[in-house]
């Protein structure tokens, strides 16, 4: 077997780097050095790679599709009208505002506060979200119960510290977007003077609701953000001047009593501010919020100027091509029937045997671990376990596929849309009051990602996670095993027991199944990685946020320690074991090298800022190293001397 038989690229490592000083370097140095960013991506590395190949795979599905004859395949010929009308500029074109033209009157109408909730109502109903969201959740006390969510939302920009305060860009991008809407509204019609008042009105707007918002580290404790009031109390104490009733009766769920909101004090205060804010600027925000989520849908100068936020927050220099644009729109609206050919194409054989293998022997050196912890007490131990048994894995595609009960047209894409996401919205509501459905899948088949859900207390990997170079039936086990076993499927085990998903328990109820001696520890463990992290740049002068990152941090750690365990048992079990050497590299280092590349990653500065200050992922770099440092297998695999770099002693370990 050669090192490139084996999963690893070997051009993108750098050999002349030190793998104890900077593994990072050792691993992607050579990736780094050539990679040069698409200007119509934010990044280029190992993930943009499978995600490149697959939106050329799908958009060649999509063009037999389109140029099909019609009736022949009722699965082609729903997805060749869709791309069909996506891809048909000029009818876009032709059709201007008139597609959105109800929307538009909708928050047009507004003249009092009375008036701004049937707005909200009506905009909602037509899934167009200003002010909050709605969706599904199940119940943190009861997960055999589905309820009804509401969460705040109806903001323009990534989280509401982009509207408060001035880290970083910040500024400058609050200047950007404000110039942007008032472009949006001149697109609009509105003479100048108009735009940059309506701009102002809904500026101030999204700023009054960032004040009332919870914060993203708030957020990260479910406790924060689980108060069932129920419909009486909504109706009665959290936000009394709003038609509830009006609201779940439009939204087609009327009968609907068991609510929880992420925090009563917001729906009071938007209750107030829709009574107490003057109409005009309710107009504006609401028409603000209906061109921002649908200028998607509309022509070549509202595509144009919606990329600009795209280019401010993740520089992405040039509108991405219409077909791949039109590709990820019939992936996210038509998936489940466009990744049954994905699937087909490429992942068959023993893909799914060989994927389930893996996830099997990583739940063992899982369970292997939790025997062996030393800082867990019995009784947290036994529950621990118990949690880990109960447990579920999707992988690859679903059992049954879904299917997407609406008619589309060839020549109305923008109606297809609106089609679409009613469709859903239709979809997640119908699941409030009804049996848990724990076949569900929250990504499509080609979606290069994985999850994994407290609630469900189950992992799901798609199949387009599981591609080379992440994951080949033919690579050496030590490199499907550092990437796929530790990074994914490890990681997202891992994220039952970080400091989130561990408030749940092995039925997806929030509850404390830690005893309080365990849980000091564990808080001490946690506090380490928190520090770490937050003592690392994302771009010059912008640390990580070590408490925002705190849970992924965990996963990333406790992922890549498990996967190296279920190696070294996987392999002890092997009649005949994998190669233990590949062009001078032991399998050991295979293993961590193939974890190191499979974050190999060059992105935009505006990019991992926008990262830093409102995703929970810290950026490649430091998932590699600050994985690294804390591996009791790395120095031994590369014979670090200890206090290297990379060996520095003092690990940070949770699991
Ligand atoms: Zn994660």
């Amino acid at each position: 077997m050669t090192l490139a038989q084996s999963g690893i690229v070997p051009a993108w490592m750098d050999r002349g780097a030190d793998p104890c000083a900077d593994f990072y370097a050792y691993a992607c140095g050579g990736f780094l050095k050539t990679a040069v960013i698409p200007p119509d991506r934010s990044s280029w590395g190992a993930i943009q790679l499978v995600v490149k190949e697959n939106e050329e795979l799908l958009r060649r599905t999509l063009e037999a599709a389109a140029a099909a004859k019609h009736g022949a395949d009722p699965i082609a010929d729903k997805l060749g009208t869709y791309y069909a009308a996506c891809m048909d500029e000029d009818a876009i074109e032709r059709a201007g505002l008139a597609p959105i033209r109800p929307l538009l009157d909708v928050a047009a109408g507004v003249t009092d506060g009375k008036s701004a909730a049937r707005a909200v109502i009506a905009l909602h109903a037509a899934s167009v979200f200003p002010l909050f969201g709605i969706g599904p959740q199940q119940d943190f006390a009861d997960a055999t119960q589905v309820i009804a969510a509401l969460d705040q939302g109806g903001l323009g920009l990534p989280d509401r510290k982009y509207y408060l305060e001035s880290k970083g860009t910040m500024e400058k991008t609050r200047r950007v977007y404000a110039a942007h809407i008032e472009r949006m509204f001149a697109l609009a019609g509105r003479a100048p003077a108009e735009a940059k008042t309506a701009a102002a009105n809904a500026m101030a707007i999204e700023t009054a609701l960032a004040r009332v918002q919870q914060t993203d580290v708030v957020r990260r404790d479910p406790r924060k953000v689980y108060h069932r009031v129920d419909r009486a109390g909504l109706e009665q104490r959290v936000a009394p001047a709003f038609p509830w009733g009006d609201y779940l009766a439009k939204l087609d769920i009327p009968k609907v009593t068991a609510i929880t909101v992420n925090d009563p004090a917001y729906y009071t205060a938007i209750a107030r501010l829709l009574e107490t804010e003057r109409p005009a600027a309710l107009r504006d925000y609401l028409t603000w919020t209906v061109l921002r989520e649908s200028a998607g849908e509309l022509g070549r100068a509202w595509v144009a100027e919606a990329h600009t936020m795209e280019r401010e927050l993740a520089g992405v220099k040039e509108l991405p091509p219409r077909w791949r644009r039109c590709v990820e729109r019939v992936d996210d609206d038509l998936g489940e029937l466009l990744g049954r050919g994905y699937v087909a194409a490429r992942f068959t054989g023993d893909s799914k045997a060989r994927a389930v293998e893996l996830t099997r022997a990583i739940y063992a050196a899982m369970r292997a671990e939790l025997d062996a912890l030393p800082w867990m007490d019995d009784p947290t131990r036994t529950a621990a376990k118990q949690k880990l048994e109960k447990m579920a894995y999707l992988v690859g595609f679903p059992d049954a596929w879904r299917e997407y009960g609406f008619p589309v047209r060839r020549d109305d894409f923008a109606g297809n849309v609106r089609a679409a996401v009613r469709w859903e919205q239709a979809r997640q509501l119908a699941k409030i009051g009804s049996p848990v459905d724990r076949l569900d899948w929250q990504m499509t088949p080609p979606t290069v990602n994985a999850y994994y859900d407290a609630t469900l207390n189950q992992i799901a990997l798609p199949a387009g996670q599981l591609q080379p170079p992440f994951f080949g039936a033919r690579f050496h086990p030590a490199v499907n095993f550092g990437s796929t076993g530790g990074g994914t499927i490890g990681h997202e085990i891992t994220h039952g027991f970080d400091d989130e998903g561990s408030q749940f328990d092995g039925d997806g109820n929030l509850r404390d199944w830690w005893s309080k001696s365990t849980k000091s520890r564990f808080a001490d463990a946690t506090k380490c990685v928190i520090e770490q992290y937050g003592a690392y740049e994302a771009v010059p002068k912008v640390k990580l946020d070590g408490k925002l990152t705190a849970g992924e941090n965990i996963a990333d750690n406790g992922g890549v320690k498990i996967a190296y365990q279920a190696y070294q048992q996987w392999k002890a079990q092997q009649a005949a074991p994998p190669p233990r050497e590949v062009e001078g590299l032991t399998d050991d280092q295979l293993y961590f090298l193939a974890y190191g590349q499979s974050w190999c990653d060059q992105a935009t500065p505006e990019k991992l800022e926008t990262m830093a200050h409102s995703n929970p992922h810290a950026p490649p770099r430091w998932r590699v190293n600050g994985v690294i440092v804390n591996q009791p297998g790395f120095g031994a695999a590369f014979q670090c001397k200890p206090g290297a770099p990379m060996s520095p002693g003092k690990p940070c370990s949770v699991w």
